[in-house]
Parts: structure tokens; sequence; C-alpha cells
């Protein structure tokens, strides 16, 4: 009887202390969250990292013997394929990201990843955790070619997440013979998506949009795909308490061409993770450490198995991804085309222009929609009931004049209805214009006369004849507030 009540009391003490034990844990990820600048890898500070930027960084942390590093392929411009191990547990867990060139946001995470496993400072505990009870294997930029071009398809124009069965793309063949020979219980399949992704028809972005894909046609659920949707739900618990609404959930229609429904079918749990867009992330930097925190998460849930508690009808609630999201929206403008007046809603979206060496990126802001829209949202919005569209007009003068403009002399002269200069003494360039406010154009009109689909959106919005704003290549500027910057503007 003492004996039994001994060991009860054990048995109790014990259900305790790994209560307490969790709660340490998810308490020290939070600490994480707030040192990740300690581990945040500064040689990356933009999205358009290339594979010999990769190819250091690997060399870097193999010189520290904590990580193996070996070469599991090559693209089909013979870049180097990678393929990192680190920690000595029983779980085997596969990470790749880039495996679409454009897509770089959860690379640049998990370089932060590697410095966080391989630093020695308070949490050391959360370390041993993760090492000891998991292997984690990482591919980092399995599209190197895509990524140098900065392009989505590999260099034979293959999209690497459909050759998943005919594996023709040396990158694809690479991933899934590592997969094969590793068998790992869990996959993470890291991608970006389109920054006009909203979490559900509402003004939320989708930062974080995840799946578990389908292995069948019939989107059947097994043990593999339920632990795939309950570590996507405990990934998304953890993001809700740092962008509450803004994580989404992809449709799960089976796609036999794709890893992750591939691999779902191979018995490994698979988790698709898409980086979307955040107000006033264009470079994901953001993005990146809510990567790095979510799959921290995912580490630590899968080190103590706490992702089994979690239960798979409260996946229903995480909201779909929708594409309804506009750059800007302009709501209730009035607008005259052709002597027609009518009030409407405009949707402006810019595009992506890759600059030198597909190191960089301009914008392109045009408008996309004209007319109701309903449930749509922007990242920006302008509520223009008694405004009217207006083009803006051309100010001649000298190419040194134009040359020693100020930006405070650039907005006084969109406050008066300028939008572009013309040189009076020579041709300007074309393309985007770093540094400028007001555009640069060789034509003797402002072809931008009415709002039309297609049409650049360079235009002001006005009051009693009066700009109030100004849209410059699709970026708002506020005309009652002090001098800002703009990405670029445009020479025409
Ligand atoms: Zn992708």
């Amino acid at each position: 009887m003492i004996r039994s009540n001994s060991l009860l009391l054990c048995a109790l003490l014990l259900t305790m202390f790994q209560a307490a034990m969790c709660q340490v844990d998810l308490k020290s990820v939070d600490q994480v969250w707030d040192h990740y600048e300690r581990y945040k890898e500064t040689v990356i500070t933009n999205r358009f990292l290339k594979h010999s930027d990769v190819v250091s960084l690997i060399n870097k942390h193999t010189a520290s013997g904590l990580f193996i590093s070996e070469e599991i392929g090559q693209s089909v411009r013979g870049r180097s394929i990678n393929h990192l191990t680190i920690g000595t547990g029983k779980t085997k867990v596969l990470l790749w990201s880039q495996m679409h060139g454009d897509e770089s946001t959860a690379t640049m995470a998990l370089f932060d990843l590697f410095n966080f496993l391989a630093a020695d400072d308070e949490h050391n505990d959360l370390r041993k955790l993760i090492l000891g009870n998991l292997e984690l294997h990482i591919v980092p930029m399995l599209n190197p070619d895509g990524a140098q071009q900065w392009k989505r398809r590999n260099d034979i124009e293959i999209d690497v997440n459909r050759d998943a069965r005919m594996l023709v793309t040396p990158e694809g063949r690479a991933l899934m013979s590592l997969a094969k020979k590793i068998q790992p219980e869990i996959g993470f399949n890291l991608h970006d998506q389109s920054t006009l992704y909203a979490a559900g028809r509402n003004e939320n972005t989708a930062t974080i949009s995840f799946l578990a894909p389908a292995y069948d046609y019939p989107k059947s659920m097994n043990e593999v795909r339920k632990r795939a949707t309950q570590l996507i739900l405990t990934m998304n618990k953890a993001l809700q308490t740092k962008v509450p609404g803004k994580i989404a959930k992809y449709d799960d229609a089976f796609d036999p061409r794709c890893f992750g429904d591939t691999f779902q079918g191979m018995g490994i749990s698979t988790i698709l993770v898409e980086s979307g867009g955040y107000y006033a992330d264009p470079e994901k930097q953001f993005i990146r450490k809510l990567n790095f925190y979510a799959l921290l998460n995912a580490f630590v849930s899968i080190a103590e198995k706490t992702y089994a508690s979690q239960k798979l009808a409260d996946y229903q609630a995480i909201p779909e991804n929708s594409r309804s999201l506009y750059d800007v929206l302009v709501r209730n403008v009035s607008i005259n085309k052709e002597g027609i007046q009518f009030r409407t809603n405009l949707g402006i979206v810019r595009s992506q222009i890759k600059g030198p060496d597909s190191g960089s990126m301009s914008y392109n802001g045009r408008i996309e929609e004209l007319g109701d829209v309903e449930l749509t949202h922007g990242y920006d919005e302008i509520e223009a009931s008694g405004l009217t569209f207006t083009p803006g007009n051309i100010k001649l003068m000298r190419k040194r004049e134009w040359e020693a403009l100020s930006p405070q002399q650039e907005l006084d002269l969109i406050r008066t209805g300028y939008l572009f200069v013309k040189w009076t003494d020579g041709t300007s360039p074309s393309g985007p214009l770093n540094g400028r406010l007001l555009n640069l154009t060789n034509k003797k009109n402002n072809t931008i006369q009415t709002a039309s689909i297609g049409q650049q959106a360079q235009f002001l919005l006005s009051r009693d004849g009066k700009p109030v704003y100004a849209l410059l290549n699709g970026y708002v500027l506020d005309l009652t507030k002090d001098v800002t910057t703009v990405p670029n503007v445009f020479g025409y």
C-alpha cells in the first residue's frame, strides 16, 4: 500500500515536473523571439541572396563542427545542392527551402536558426531539447539557378514542385533521393506566396499560410497527415500571439505532381509553409523572423510531442487563403471619362521589375480594377468621397534644373498639380527612377487622362481642384504631410 502510494506520488510529481518543463520551454521560445537580433544572420540583408552566399554560410557552419554538410546533387547549371545535418535525436525532420528560386524568406530564416542552434547562451536548455530529440536535415535553396535569376522555375524551365513524379529536374531528383535515404518522420516544404493574399475575406494579410497536403483525391486523413495538421495548429497558435488574424490555410486539393502531396503519401508528415505579405515589409525581414519563430516552436513541439494534444477540428477555424488584396485601394473616387461622370473604386497593384543581376527590385504600379470591390481590401486605403481623379501635368525644365530639384521642391510641384518633368534640352532616360518624386517623360502631353485598366497608377486626387493625394507609381503620397520618399518613380 505504502509502496503503491509512493509510486503514485512519483508519477504525480513527474507529471507536474513535465508540465512545468513544457511551460518553461514555451516561455523560452518567446525569450528567443525577444533575442532574435542575436541570431539574425547579418550577411543576409535582403531577400535576393544567391548560391555563393549560401555556400559561404554553410562553410562557416561546418567549420564549427556542429553541422555536417554533404552535396546531394547539382542544379542544371552545376551549382551544388547542399544537405546539412544537426542533432542526434530519434525523430528525423527534413526541411527544404526555395525549390522556387524567387521564394527565399525561409532560406533567410534557416540561417538564423543555424546561428541560434550554434550559439552558447542562456537558451542552451532549449538547444539541448531540440538537438537531443531531433535529427534535423536541411536543404537551404534547392533551386540555386532559379535564385540566381530570381525566377520560380529551374534552368530547363520546369517547376520543381510539379516534378515529384517525373523527376526530370536534377533538383527534384536530389530532394527525392534524400527523402528516400533518410526516411524522415516530418517534412517542412518552405515557400513564398503572393503578398496579395488575405487570411479570409477581410483586411488581414495572409502573412503565413499553411497546408498539410492531401495524399489522395478524396483528401483522406490518416495518422501521417494528422500529425502534419497538428503541427500546423501548434505553429498557428504560436504565430497568433505575434500576428493575430494573419495566418491562413491553403486549399488542400490533391496534386500528385507536388512534393508535399507525394511525401505525405510516402509516410512523411509534410507541412507546406508559405510566406506571404506584411504591411511595409517588402523585403520580408519581419516575415523571416516569423518563420524562425514558427519553426522553433515546431521543433520544441516535435521534441516534446506536445502537438499530439491539438484537436483536428480546430483546423477549420483557420481562415482560407484568399487572393483579395490590392497594394492600394481608392474607394468612392469621382472619375470623369470623356464627359461621363461616375463614382467608383480603384484597385492598384505594384508589380516587380528585377534590377541588375537579379539583386534588387523596382516596382511598377498599375490600375488593376475599377468597380465594385466588395470584400477586397488594400495595404493602403484612401476613402476618396469628395475627391476627383485628376491627371498630373508636365513641368518643362532643363536637365540641370531637374537635377538641382530638392525633394521638397518636387513635393511643392506635385502640390500644384505636376507629376512629370520633361527636359527641354535633351532626352531623359526611361525605366525605374530612384530617389525622385516626379516622373520623367519625353512626351508632350500626359497620356494618362483618365482611369483605365492596366494603366500606370500616376494621378492626383483633388478636392475642389486642389490636389490632396498623389499616386506616384502606385505609391500614396499624402500632400498634407511632410516630404517623404517612394521606392521608385519612372521615366517614360
Ligand atoms: Zn513556391
